[in-house]
Formats: structure tokens, C-alpha cells, sequence
């Protein structure tokens, strides 16, 4: 019964001389490869950048590769993957696998280098996606390009270890892909399979004579919503390489969400497989699956150590999942893993040590989740460690009975929040209307995203704020003055919205996490983003109070150096709940409802500051979509509301602003217009025809609408004929009562001289066709 006393659940009648364990395995997706203190990271910028050897940089990469090997195997984990590392990411190393290599890059054949694979990783054309978005065609010629999964292999054999190779699946390879450049919209990826094929077995007789006994394929594609056509398509691709698979053991990785039944039932008729792996963390229905069909002798890799949190696994909470599944697989059919590549989370909390250790107690990064894995293996085989499940069970109750968790309060006015809905009580035509009586703005009116250039400069006064090194009044001075400076410039340029240019913010998410409480932050849980680039999300742990306000003397202080309105600066509820690592002790959009209840408190205080047109970020509501259609609804009606919720109590006269990016909206048009912002600024310079379609919606919805006129991720300045052209590329669309002249997002990685002459000729663009209107 899965409520035995887990002691005495796994012990075996014991033979006289020695004991016989009956082993459940241990098994890890993936590991973070950044290093513990982002070793790898700054090597590659320093190889980018000249300053060091290729030799260096393979020195710095294998050595992350050894160390979390070492960690695995001396954990006692069994199934210890390979090929999970990466210079930059796994689909773009699967893309030199197979010799993808888009034609521009010039590669005919051989073993693709360090330099085609930098200059595809760099030259990608889309900043807003976690991997480098392979491009096909219907004439890529596809070929056995890179040996780096066989050359992983051997480097971990020679050190000792046997490991997992791992590579991302055919399927998954192809449905994540793009029709390249000049492809029609209706090209098939997959109709590339046969063509890809031949290289997975290649590489398949490749690992198997350098004597790998496993492959791990991993196809989180399954949880998605593919067809008939596509699930047919995946059980013939497997078919197709069983004879390469065989001498090899099998294991098809799923995660990030449930496996839907067709899928599952696709999955499990696979006959060339050994063992199906699932996220068992976000994926509850999975569950039903297994228990109403797993087929007899398969091992099922339980996905239970969430690979996309921080938090301490409740061992008990595993182990009673885990014994139901035996019970249900089979003994020694069930290996413990973890619900997806510990990619996602951070490293290692040993080094942590600023965080409070009652909080810490709380915590488990990449390196401790390979112990909980093991732990809970161990515990099946008779070895369970008994301190170690102790003092994970107190930790869980100490979380749960804290203070600092839960405030009553907090969680009475969400209750109270979620029973009506917020909307402002005039409509958006007639809002603008006595809004622009107020601010009496120029047709196509010019204001820009936020932020302006970070120098080094800023960024040390702030870092010595926060040491203490200089004092509150020389710190506001020093911002005062960059604000100055910002809003001089943006007066002599002619932008007729203002900001304050957001001197004061290291990011957008700690700058509000940091003044409000149920925040922690820590100093090394970087989570790579992609290539070199890595985030710090800060760590939601308990209900979230504003204990003062965040913004008001800032903007106050801004708005007083200038007679045209200055914009207050938030990030909404929903990018800060996207871009930190959440409690899972409560549903996500509860805790979104508390960040919105914190700001909405910040809007009112900005308002009666005086503040009159308010801009509320929500640069990451798209993140946050579920990948299952079926659950997207759900997201998009709380998320939208928590930004209502923001915003529903202010006077028609303050004029709301959001921004976003990303490039696809289409899919969410309507709630984006259901956000009932005043204006919206949205990042669109990469993506033109998708956004016409989207415009003619927003043309419905009247509000005013600003698609950035150029690109800011890029330092090329575009001229003033250049962005004249879009504006009236924009106008053939759009009504020109609507319509908001902006770059697309905000510009803090340009340096003054570009954002100068970048402004300059988009405002001598608006003028220009002002004039002719
Ligand atoms: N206001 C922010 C800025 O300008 C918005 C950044 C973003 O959208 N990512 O920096
Ligand atoms: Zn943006």
C-alpha cells in the first residue's frame, strides 16, 4: 500500500551472508552546464572577444563536463547522461550534427568548428527564443557534421563513467525548426525526416561501437499538441532506426507538461523502446496515463525532483509516488529522475552564502537535486538515509509553518480579489479622448520603451550604493544628474512622451523584488538564458506585501525637471512572476494576484504623485503560456486580469501604457486587447507581416498602438527615410489617430551615440509624416 512507512517498503528477505538489494535506479535528464559560478560563460566572452585560446576555452568546457560527472557518479547515480553540455545550446549542436548549416555561413563539409558554430550561434536573426532556431529547406543537404555526442561519450569513459548519451530527438529537432529564408509557409518540416534520419543512424553505430549501452532521445515534443499525421510520423521514425537502436537500450525523455492521451498511446506502441521518461512535477494527468496502461517490462523514468524550481524535493511526497508506480510497473522497473534537464535551474547552493539559513534550508539547486534523486533510489534498496529523510521532512514543515510564508492578510484580499472582475469603468475611446484634453499630444505622438544606456559608470555608483561605499545623498545626486542629462536630450530631440531612462534599476524584476517583501535573491543562481547569456531570477517564497513606495520619488523626482508628461515606469505582475523562480506551494496565479495587488498600490501612489501617464511592462506574458493549447485559456484570463487588477482604479485622465516583447501575437491578440491598456508598445521590427493581421485588430480596439519603428537589439542606425517608410507601412493598416512612434524596446544595451542620432531621425521621421497627414 503506497502509505507503508517507507522503511520497511523496500527491504527484501535478507539471505544469510549478505544482503541482497533490490535496487530502484537513479537517472539525471540534464545538467546545467554554465558552471557553478559561470565559468563557462566567461569564457566564451573572453574567447569571443579575442583574449583567450580555443585550448582555453576547451580546458574551462571540460572541465565543467568532469566536475558534473564526478558529482553524479560519486553520488551514486545510474544512469549519468552525456552530451547534455553545450557551447552555446542543444539545438544548435543537434543543427551541427546533421550538418544544417544555413547557406550563408559559407560551410560545404568536414567537421563543423568553433567558427561556423559561433557565427551561427551569433548571426541568429532571434534574440527572443531559449535555442538557435534551425532554418530548413527543402535542399538542405544533411550530413554526420559534428562527432560531439561519440566525443562526449569517450571523454566521460575515459574518466571512468558510463553515461547516457543524449540527443535531441528527430522529432522534436524537426518541430522545433523554421522554414528557412524564402521557403513557402507551407513547406513540411517534416517531410525532412527521411532525410535526417540517416545521420541519427550514423551517429547511433557511431556511440554503440564506442561502446555506449544506452541512448536517450529527448522528444518533449509528445507533449504538445501534434496530429494524427505527426504522431504517425514519430512512430515511423523510430520504426525506421530500430535497426540501428538495437544492442542499444532505449529511453524517449518527455517534459515540461502531461503527454496527452494520443500521444502517450503513440509512445508506448514503440517497440524498439526501453524506458519512457515524464515529467511527473508538471504533468499530473501522465499519471492516469501510466496507471490505466504501461507496457509490462518497459522501465519508467519518474520524473519527480522538479527541474524547473529551487525548492527541496518533499521526499516523502516521491516516495509514496514512486512506490504507487512500483506497484503499478513492476518492481525494479521505476528509475527515479528528475521531471526535466536541471538545466533550469540553478547550480549549486553551496554557494550561497548570504542567504538566510532558515531560507536556505528551503532550497535545492542542480547539485542537491542529484543527491534528492539518489536519495530516494537508495531509499528503495534498503539504504535509505534516514537523517538525510528526516531532516527533509523537517525543513518541509518548517516551510510550512513560517511567518514569513504566509501573511493573512495578503492571502484574505486575493480570496476576496478573485470573486469579481476588474476592469476601469470607461471605455478606452473615451478615456483617450480625456486624456489627450490633459496632454494634448501631436498626431503619431514619439516616446521610447524606458530605459536608456547603462554605462559602466551607473553601474558602479549603484553597485557602491549598495555596499554602503557611498552615501544615500551622493547616490540620489548622481542619479539626479543622469536624469538630467536624459531628459535634456530627450527635450532637445523633440519626444513628446518623456521617461526617466531607469538609471536606478540594475533589472526590471529585482529592482520591484527588492522592495517588496516574500523576495529573496541570491548571489550565484544564475539559470543560462541562452549562449552566454544568464538570468538571476529572484526566488518568490512567501505571500508579497509593498511595505512602502517603490517608484514614487523617482518619478516624482523626474517629472518635476520637465513640462511634458514623464512616464512612471513598473514591471506588471505577470513578467515578474515569469521572470522569478515561484513558491509551489501555492498556484501560480495566486501569487500573481499578491505582485498585482502590490503594484496596483504603486499605480494609485504614482498617480496621486501627480504622474499622469503610467507605463506597466509586461515584457513576458507570452513566456508564461502553457505549451498545451487546452490550458492557455486559463493563463491568459488570470494574467490578464492580474494586469487589470493593476491598473482598474484610476482616473480616465491617467493614460495606462504597456510594452511587450516578442514577436508572435497573433495567437493572443484578443487578450492582449483584453489587457484594455490605453496605449500599447510592442517590438515588431522582425516581424512585419504577422503584425498587419494584428494591427486590423487593433484598429478595432481604438487604443493606441505603437510598433516599435526600429530595431534597438542591433547598433545599425536607421535612417530617417527608413523609418518614414514604416510609419507609412504601419498607416496603410492602422489609423493615424492610433498610431505611437517608438523604438521597440527599451535601450539600455545602445550607447549614447547610437540612441542619439536613432531618436533623432525617428523623430525627424514622425514630423515628417505629421506633415503630410
Ligand atoms: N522599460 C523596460 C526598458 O526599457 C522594458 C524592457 C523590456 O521590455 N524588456 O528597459
Ligand atoms: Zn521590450
Amino acid at each position: 500500500s503506497p502509505s507503508l512507512p517507507c522503511a520497511t517498503v523496500s527491504r527484501r528477505p535478507l539471505r544469510p551472508g549478505f544482503y541482497v538489494a533490490r535496487a530502484m535506479s537513479s537517472h539525471i535528464v540534464g545538467y546545467p552546464r554554465i558552471g557553478p559560478k559561470r565559468e563557462l560563460k566567461f569564457a566564451l566572452e573572453s574567447f569571443w572577444d579575442g583574449k583567450t585560446s580555443v585550448d582555453d576555452l576547451q580546458n574551462v568546457a571540460a572541465n565543467v563536463r568532469k566536475s558534473i560527472w564526478k558529482h553524479m557518479a560519486d553520488t551514486g547515480i545510474k544512469y549519468i547522461p552525456s552530451n547534455t553540455f553545450s557551447y552555446y545550446d542543444q539545438m544548435l549542436d543537434t543543427t551541427a550534427m546533421l550538418g544544417a548549416v544555413p547557406p550563408r555561413y559559407g560551410w560545404e563539409s568536414g567537421e563543423i568548428g568553433f567558427d561556423i558554430y559561433f557565427s551561427m550561434a551569433r548571426g541568429n536573426a532571434c534574440p527572443n527564443s531559449h535555442y538557435i532556431v534551425p532554418e530548413l529547406g527543402p535542399d538542405v543537404k544533411f550530413s554526420y557534421a559534428s562527432h560531439k555526442a561519440v566525443v562526449e561519450f569517450k571523454e566521460a569513459k575515459a574518466l571512468g563513467i558510463d553515461t547516457v548519451p543524449v540527443l535531441i530527438g528527430p522529432m522534436t529537432y524537426l518541430l522545433l525548426s523554421k522554414p528557412a529564408k524564402g521557403v513557402e509557409k507551407s513547406f513540411c518540416l517534416l517531410s525532412l525526416i527521411d532525410k535526417i534520419l540517416p545521420v541519427y543512424k550514423e551517429v547511433l553505430a557511431d556511440l554503440k561501437s564506442a561502446g555506449a549501452r544506452w541512448i536517450q532521445f529527448d522528444e518533449p515534443i509528445l507533449v504538445m499538441d501534434l496530429d494524427t499525421s505527426q504522431l504517425q510520423a514519430f512512430s515511423d521514425a523510430y520504426s525506421h532506426m530500430e535497426s540501428s537502436l538495437a544492442g542499444l537500450n532505449v529511453l524517449i525523455a518527455t517534459y515540461f507538461a502531461d503527454v496527452p492521451a494520443e500521444a502517450y498511446k503513440t509512445l508506448m506502441s514503440l517497440k524498439c523502446v526501453t524506458g519512457f521518461g515524464f515529467d511527473l512535477v508538471r504533468g499530473l494527468e501522465t499519471l492516469d496515463l501510466i496507471k490505466m496502461n504501461f507496457p509490462r517490462g518497459k522501465l519508467l523514468f519518474a520524473g519527480v525532483v522538479d527541474g524547473r524550481n529551487i525548492w527541496a524535493n518533499d521526499l516523502s511526497a516521491s516516495l509514496k509516488t514512486l512506490q504507487t508506480l512500483e506497484d503499478i510497473v513492476g518492481k525494479e522497473k521505476v528509475v527515479v529522475s528528475t521531471s526535466c534537464s536541471l538545466l533550469h535551474t540553478a547550480v549549486d547552493l553551496v554557494n550561497e552564502i548570504k542567504l538566510d539559513k532558515e531560507l536556505k534550508s528551503w532550497l535545492a539547486f542542480a547539485a542537491q537535486k542529484v543527491v534528492e534523486v539518489n536519495a530516494l533510489a537508495k531509499s528503495f534498496s534498503g539504504a535509505k538515509d534516514e537523517a538525510l529523510f528526516s531532516s527533509n521532512s523537517m525543513r518541509q514543515a518548517s516551510r510550512k509553518s513560517s511567518p514569513r510564508v504566509t501573511n493573512a492578510a495578503v492571502q484574505q484580499d486575493v480570496a476576496a480579489l478573485k470573486k469579481s472582475d476588474h476592469h476601469r469603468s470607461t471605455e478606452v475611446s473615451v478615456r483617450l479622448q480625456a486624456q489627450q484634453k490633459k496632454l494634448n499630444l501631436p498626431a503619431l505622438p514619439t516616446t521610447t520603451i524606458g530605459s536608456f544606456p547603462q554605462t559602466t559608470d551607473l553601474r558602479r555608483i549603484r553597485r557602491e550604493f549598495k555596499a554602503k561605499k557611498i552615501s544615500e545623498v551622493d547616490y540620489v545626486q548622481t542619479i539626479k544628474e543622469e536624469y538630467e542629462k536624459v531628459v535634456k536630450l530627450q527635450e532637445e530631440l523633440g519626444i513628446d512622451v518623456l521617461v526617466h531612462g531607469e538609471a536606478e534599476r540594475n533589472d526590471m524584476v529585482e529592482f520591484f523584488g527588492e522592495q517588496l517583501s516574500g523576495f529573496a535573491f541570491t548571489s550565484n543562481g544564475w539559470v543560462q538564458s541562452y549562449g552566454s547569456r544568464c538570468v538571476k531570477p529572484p526566488i518568490i517564497y512567501g505571500d508579497i506585501t509593498r511595505p512602502k513606495a517603490m517608484t514614487v520619488f523617482w518619478s516624482s523626482m523626474a517629472q518635476k525637471m520637465t513640462q511634458r508628461p514623464m512616464k512612471g515606469m513598473l514591471t506588471g505582475p505577470v513578467t515578474i512572476l515569469n521572470w522569478s523562480f515561484v513558491r509551489n506551494d501555492q498556484p501560480r496565479h495566486e501569487t500573481c494576484f499578491q505582485i498585482a495587488l502590490a503594484i496596483k498600490d504603486e499605480v494609485e501612489d504614482l498617480e496621486k504623485a501627480g504622474v499622469t501617464v503610467i507605463q506597466i511592462d509586461e515584457a513576458a506574458l507570452r513566456e508564461g503560456l502553457p505549451l498545451r493549447k487546452s490550458e492557455q485559456k486559463f493563463y491568459l484570463d488570470w494574467a490578464v486580469h492580474a494586469f487589470r487588477i493593476t491598473n482598474c482604479g484610476v482616473q480616465d485622465t491617467t493614460q495606462i501604457h504597456t510594452h511587450m516583447c516578442y514577436s508572435n501575437f497573433n495567437d493572443i491578440i484578443h487578450s492582449i486587447i483584453d489587457m484594455d491598456a490605453d496605449v500599447i508598445t510592442i517590438e515588431n521590427s522582425r516581424s512585419d507581416e504577422k503584425l498587419l493581421s494584428v494591427f486590423h485588430e487593433g484598429v478595432k480596439y481604438g487604443a493606441g498602438i505603437g510598433p516599435g519603428v526600429y530595431d534597438i537589439h542591433s547598433p545599425r542606425i536607421p535612417s530617417t527615410e527608413e523609418i518614414a517608410e514604416r510609419i507609412n507601412k504601419m498607416l496603410a493598416v492602422l489609423d493615424s489617430k492610433v498610431l505611437w512612434v517608438n523604438p521597440d524596446c527599451g535601450l539600455k544595451t545602445r550607447n549614447y551615440s547610437e540612441v542619439k542620432s536613432a531618436l533623432s531621425n525617428m523623430v525627424a521621421a514622425a514630423k515628417l509624416i505629421r506633415s503630410q497627414l
